[in-house]
């Protein structure tokens, strides 16, 4: 059951801690933080909370505990009312006794955490990356303490220090900063510009009043009207690991995002939460009203200034019509970039093990598509038929024979090597390999589907040894892999 995460305000409301250990300290520490109303109710307590009693800082109930503690136990809530405490803490050794106090807060709807039990805990305490005002709440759930922890540990090192006066800065200025920016879009651009600009550099340097000054003369510089850009950003083939920096900035940035469909979930996931996503088109073949529309869509929402992310599998240009794209905004006078994504072929291979290129076995490779009877058609095949190359074919699967035929008419010999990659770099990514005499048949066998990938050539066989990603290659590894494994 995924947990409810919440910051809680505790200022001055009474919370009782239960054990006078080290552990409580710890915990004691973090609510005073907070600014608690602490009172801790043990025996006897460890040196550092006698300290804090002695000097008023917390409160001690001593004794043994009793259900009452948890009613009006004496508890007084910012001096005023006394009564039960909003959250109780519980850190003793003794099972039993956290049991007990458990079962009894639950029946008086109190939140209470059991220290490293997570059953018997209605709250969790997360492991936090603090970079006050801004605080970072990591939790498992309790399925997994240690990895939250080493979770914490990497963002420590990746967050930058002067987030936190960042933060405290801004909030100072929000008022100014709403009032300049009313419109979201244009608000959230004012933002991210503070990540990146002057600002942040000074608080860097430890330099918070000149800090100040350059966000105060942001605010004041006479605001230029918003303009839309489209950024062509290149997806990669699936696994969200293979997206760019970039590309990430990019998606991060933007107010919309048209993408394909052939673009994953798990890409999409990176997005920015409050972006428009709208899926666009097909996923590369010639739907000229569906390109029309995307056009349009494009046209219209960098028109009214927002910043779109045009989204495409693999790379924009390869296969992906993203140059005619560009000639339609160029026209339009519309601001564009291009990220570059991994494409398919490099995609692919990489995850099948299949080196495009190889010293023993292929001096160049080709991408071409197969995508119908026309382009087949078009196609240099006594240049395609060579040997000791390698072929990348998208969007091959519908006519495989056709390319057999005119490969093998064209020369190209019948034990060359193919593999053929489907849904690459994707959990469900299979690999089919065997020769180009049985493709066809081989893809048929296995019901291959796209979107898949041909590769033919000898390097395909090295699929069979070098092979790293998800199950093992369908079909025969043909010679080349042995002879070259032994
Ligand atoms: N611009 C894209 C290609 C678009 S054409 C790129 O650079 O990758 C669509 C074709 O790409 C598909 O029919 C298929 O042949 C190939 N393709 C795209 N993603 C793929 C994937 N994850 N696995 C296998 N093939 C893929």
């Amino acid at each position: 059951m995924p947990l409810y995460p919440l910051f809680a305000d505790l200022r001055q409301r009474a919370v009782l801690v239960i054990g006078g250990g080290a552990v409580a300290a710890r915990k004691v520490e973090g609510l005073l933080r907070a600014g608690a109303a602490v009172t801790v109710g043990a025996p006897a307590l460890d040196a550092g909370l006698a300290a804090l009693a002695a000097e008023g800082r917390i409160r001690h109930r001593a004794g043994r505990y009793v259900d009452e503690w948890l009613d009006d136990g004496g508890i007084r809530d910012g001096g005023s009312s006394a009564g039960r405490c909003w959250l109780v803490v519980v850190a003793t050794d003794d099972a039993t006794l956290n049991r007990r106090v458990a079962a009894a807060a639950e029946r008086r709807r109190m939140f209470t955490n059991v220290v490293d039990d997570a059953e018997l805990s209605s709250f969790h305490v997360p492991a936090v990356v603090d970079r006050a005002p801004l605080q970072i709440a990591i939790s498992s759930g309790g399925a997994a303490p240690m990895l939250a922890r080493l979770l914490r540990e990497r963002l420590e090192t990746v967050l930058d220090a002067a987030l936190g006066p960042l933060a405290a800065l801004a909030a100072r200025f929000r008022t100014r900063i709403r009032a300049r920016h009313p419109e979201p879009a244009a608000r959230r651009r004012f933002y991210s510009s503070l990540f990146a600009g002057a600002v942040v550099d000074l608080l860097r340097k430890g330099q918070p009043a000149l800090a100040e000054a350059a966000l105060d003369a942001a605010l004041r510089a006479p605001a230029a009207p918003a303009a839309g850009s489209v950024v062509l950003v290149g997806a990669g083939p699936g696994d969200p690991g293979l997206l760019t920096l970039k590309a990430l900035r990019a998606l991060n940035e933007a107010d919309v995002i048209l993408h394909d469909r052939l673009v994953g979930a798990g890409v999409l996931a990176v997005a920015r939460r409050d972006a428009t996503l709208v899926e666009v088109g097909k996923t590369g073949g010639a739907h000229s009203t569906a390109q029309d529309r995307i056009h349009a869509l494009l046209l219209e929402h960098a028109r009214a200034g927002r910043r779109v992310v045009r989204l495409k599998g693999g790379d924009p240009f390869v296969f992906g019509r993203g140059g005619e794209e560009l000639e339609f905004l160029r026209a339009r006078g519309i601001a564009y970039e291009v990220v570059p994504g991994i494409t398919a072929a490099l995609a692919c291979a990489a995850y099948a093990g299949v080196p495009l290129t190889h010293r023993d076995h292929a001096q160049s490779v080709r991408f071409v598509t197969a995508h119908c009877r026309d382009s087949l058609d078009t196609l240099d095949w006594n240049a395609l038929a060579q040997e000791r190359q390698t072929l990348a074919v998208y969007m091959g699967v519908a006519g495989l024979d056709t390319l057999r035929e005119r490969l093998l008419a064209h020369g190209r010999a019948a034990a060359t090597p193919f593999a053929l990659v489907e849904n690459g770099s994707r959990e469900s990514q299979r690999v089919v390999t065997g020769t180009l005499e049985q493709l066809p048949e081989l893809a048929n066998a296995h019901r291959v589907c796209t979107p898949a990938l041909l590769i033919i050539g000898e390097v395909a066989a090295l699929a069979g040894c070098l092979h790293w990603y998800g199950a093992p290659p369908l079909g025969g590894v043909p010679d080349l892999s042995l002879r070259h494994a032994a």
